[in-house]
């Protein structure tokens, strides 16, 4: 597999376009933003620890049955995807209040839902991501009915199977978000799931293990990220 010419680079990823059109190189980058692009900085090893950990949950994720981008880990920072006509909505699965929600509707960060919450946002940085609901989807074209009914469901599924994963890490998973893509008229799960894009909170000490750690110059960010990965390994290893 060849590496060619640089596709795209967002924040946390460059994507290359390889020898075999069907494929992307997606090369994990150590840069870490918040606060919609205000706060930048870097994470050392966040990029291995990202590719890794997402290969880890993204084979799982295959196991059960659902379509993901991930081909093969080519790299400890690299990896093959397929390519994807991707959705321009983030769907956010919350357990447990925590960031924006806590604030939109005045909750204390930790109070558990009575189910899980599953939302739609708009991707666009330059509107900060806007939270949009079916509606504004189907008006908007940004997808088919079927494939927003699709996405949640999806999300709702992979809420279960990283949870399952997590709790026998000794870690809450409080909210994640996924991003998704059609390929031949199928849905397929994309981008990554990492500390960058889920909140962690350990089960005991409910210390945060994740990139709330950068956004909110909490120290211990490098660690926080080598700890969930050394501890879902292992969970993996054992399963
Ligand atoms: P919140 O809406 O509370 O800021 O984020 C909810 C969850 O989705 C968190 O786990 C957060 O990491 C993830 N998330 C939401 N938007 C983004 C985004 O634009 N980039 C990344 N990396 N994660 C996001």
């Amino acid at each position: 597999m060849e590496k060619l010419e640089l596709r795209y680079e967002g924040k946390a990823k460059r994507v290359y376009a390889t020898d075999q059109s069907e494929y992307f190189w997606v090369a994990y980058k150590d840069d870490a933003t918040a606060l919609n692009g205000k706060k930048k900085g870097q994470i050392a090893d966040k990029g291995e620890v990202n590719n890794q950990l997402s290969a880890l949950f993204f084979e799982e994720i295959e196991k059960a049955g659902i379509l993901t981008h991930f081909v093969k880990v080519l790299s400890d920072r690299d990896m093959l995807v397929r390519c994807l006509d991707m959705i321009p909505l983030e769907v956010v699965v919350r357990n447990i209040v925590a960031g924006s929600l806590a604030q939109r509707l005045g909750v204390e960060e930790g109070f558990v839902l009575s189910q899980p919450v599953v939302e739609l946002y708009y991707k666009d940085d330059e509107l900060g991501d806007p939270l949009v609901n079916e509606s504004h989807v189907a008006a908007m074209g940004w997808a088919s009915d079927a494939n927003t009914k699709e996405i949640q469901v999806l999300g709702l599924e992979i809420n279960k199977i990283l949870r399952a994963i997590l709790v026998k890490a000794g870690i809450d998973l409080i909210d994640f978000k996924l991003e998704f893509g059609v390929l031949d008229g199928k849905v397929y799960l994309g981008d990554e799931i990492s500390p960058d894009t889920c909140r962690y909170w350990d089960m005991e000490t409910r210390e945060k293990l994740d990139k709330d750690r950068f956004r909110r110059d909490l120290g211990g960010v490098e660690e926080a990220y080598q700890e969930v990965f050394r501890r879902v390994k292992k969970v993996l290893a054992k399963a």
